[in-house]
């Protein structure tokens, strides 16, 4: 390894992708909607900790399609997908290689096309302009909810993208969240369109664990 090999690692020791939103935040937030309250210091922990994780999902869905951003001065820096090429800022001076900025990507659930930006977007301008609580509270649960979409269809649930854990924990823990007569109103029906949405791929992949029953409590 050369001196500059070492450089150009360094550099993308600098890139942060925002975490996903933990199980337990989701739980508590569904626990006190269900009783009527809204807590906002939690409703915007999760909100903002959703905001944070759509940035970098689609900071790193641009870097794929070749405009990775400088993780210090944000300037995008257009690559060809050669993994020895060397990203190097014109705003600040940053540098490394597509290889290793790609590295700091890989296996962090942090790839998808439309729609899926589309609903992060819509979610991060809504979430911005949002006043009151219960507005953010909906966009958060139609963000959640929300799915991938191929020509046949919806596909991976985007909780995958927003939310730890692996696909199948991530899809059981959403069917199991908690509702109640003072939920806010029109989630649970966004849960039921979730669940027929689940199904469809669930029946498309041929994966019956996946399948959620619809219609129950
Ligand atoms: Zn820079």
């Amino acid at each position: 390894m050369t001196e500059n090999d070492n450089e150009a690692v360094d550099g993308a020791a600098e890139i942060r992708w925002a975490s996903r939103v933990p199980k337990r935040k989701i739980q508590q937030l569904y626990e006190t909607d269900a009783k009527g309250i809204y807590d906002e210091d939690l409703i915007d922990d999760v909100g903002f900790g959703l905001l944070a994780r759509c940035e970098s999902f689609i900071t790193a869905v641009e870097a794929h399609r070749g405009r990775a951003a400088c993780p210090r001065c944000k300037t995008v820096i257009p690559h060809n997908w050669q993994k020895a090429a060397r990203l190097l800022c014109e705003g600040c001076g940053w540098e490394t290689t597509w290889g290793a900025y790609l590295e700091t990507i890989r296996h962090k659930q942090l790839s998808g096309a439309e729609p899926v930006i589309a609903a992060m977007e819509e979610y991060m301008r809504g979430f911005g302009a949002a006043r009151s609580p219960r507005e953010k509270m909906i966009l958060i649960d139609r963000l959640i909810h929300s799915h991938h979409w191929a020509d046949e269809g919806p596909t991976r649930p985007v909780a995958v993208n927003l939310i730890a854990g692996r696909m199948g924990d991530v899809v059981e823990f959403l069917d199991r969240l908690s509702y109640g007569e003072a939920s806010t109103p029109g989630i649970r029906e966004m849960r039921e369109e979730w669940r027929r949405n689940i199904n469809a791929a669930a029946e498309r992949w041929g994966d019956e664990r996946l399948k959620r029953p619809t219609s129950r409590e």
